[in-house]
């Protein structure tokens, strides 16, 4: 054999073991909003929809309108704001009652469509004293005080219990997460099919908070890694390991992610967590912390994750 068609056999050999390695995706995700803070038009706020399909699920919605303008921009959608907002999202998920976490949804619920938003018991009663309570903003809901206008369902997710998400094919498991203990914030497992996705809300590491939430998530999850199911976990590092424990405000450094995260790669077993998507959410500012962040994760990176940076408006998928 010439070295000629050697050398094309061996490419066409590289080629179809890529080919073959490529796994068809599962997830496709819209990021509204992900920043952890100061920035208005750009707060945690991520879509999610299986993968070929416009039902979309909202996680948190700290930013929505300049979310979706910005997706536009990039031609990501081909319909107007209005159409995205009102069609394509089907409901909310919401972590924690954090004005990052809900304003978005609060400022667009004039313009939105009829739709559930879902939530934990306590974070659910937070927005309904607190928001849509007909004083600070109008009772856009179907409970709580005053008068309701029952434009959103507001359904309460009991913990641990997988709920159809309304309008789409995907349910969700919610888990409970410590963000100052005994503030609590919420883990969402969404399911298509038979793929998972993970999303965290904000969280302190268990070290920190007192607390066996995070260790709790990861045992339940664990089994979801060693079979390949599940496909990416959504998790914060607000700010760089400088940042002291005490100042932590219930939130990661990307010590202490690397730190829970080892803790699931044990539970799942050695070099599971190898090529494992992490998505990095809720980035505090100023932009030299965020920097800082990037850097350490990446010197960081001893159990091989494939570390993203969503980008406000940028499709990608899991
Ligand atoms: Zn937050
Ligand atoms: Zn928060």
């Amino acid at each position: 054999m010439s070295i000629f068609s050697r050398f094309l056999l061996c490419l066409l050999l590289i080629s179809a073991n890529a080919f073959s390695q490529k796994e068809k995706s599962s997830f496709q995700i819209v990021p509204l909003g992900i920043k952890g803070g100061i920035d208005e038009k750009n707060l945690s706020a991520y879509l999610l929809a299986p993968a070929n399909t416009k039902d979309f699920i909202c996680l948190d919605a700290g930013t929505v309108n300049a979310g979706i303008e910005k997706a536009i921009e990039n031609k990501v959608f081909k319909v107007s704001t209005s159409e995205v907002l009102r069609k394509y999202i089907k409901g909310y998920l919401v972590s924690h009652a954090h004005l990052d976490h809900v304003s978005g949804l609060i400022i667009n619920s004039p313009a939105d469509s009829s739709k559930t938003v879902y939530a934990t018991d306590k974070c659910m009663e937070m927005m309904e004293n607190h928001y849509f309570n007909d004083q600070t903003w109008a009772n856009f809901g179907d409970k709580g005080v005053g008068f309701p206008l029952k434009k959103y369902h507001f359904q309460t997710l009991n913990l641990g219990e997988e709920t159809p998400i309304s309008n789409t094919k995907m349910t969700v498991k919610a888990f409970p997460l410590s963000h100052v203990n005994p503030f609590e914030s919420t883990a969402f497992l969404v399911k298509s099919e038979d793929s998972y996705a993970l999303y965290l809300g904000d969280t302190g590491p268990d070290s920190v908070e007192k607390s066996d939430k995070l260790k709790a998530l990861w045992t339940a999850v664990a089994p979801l890694v060693q079979s390949k199911k599940l496909k990416g976990i959504f998790i914060e590092v607000s700010f760089p390991n400088e940042q002291p424990d005490k100042f932590l405000f219930g939130h990661l450094t990307p010590n202490h992610l690397m730190t829970e995260l080892h803790i699931l790669e044990d539970l799942a077993g050695k070099g599971s967590l190898n090529n494992f998507k992490i998505i990095i959410t809720h980035l505090k500012p100023p932009a030299k912390n965020i920097t800082k962040i990037k850097e350490q994760l990446k010197s960081q990176n001893d159990l091989g994750l494939k570390i993203i940076y969503p980008e406000q408006g940028k499709k990608f998928e899991l």
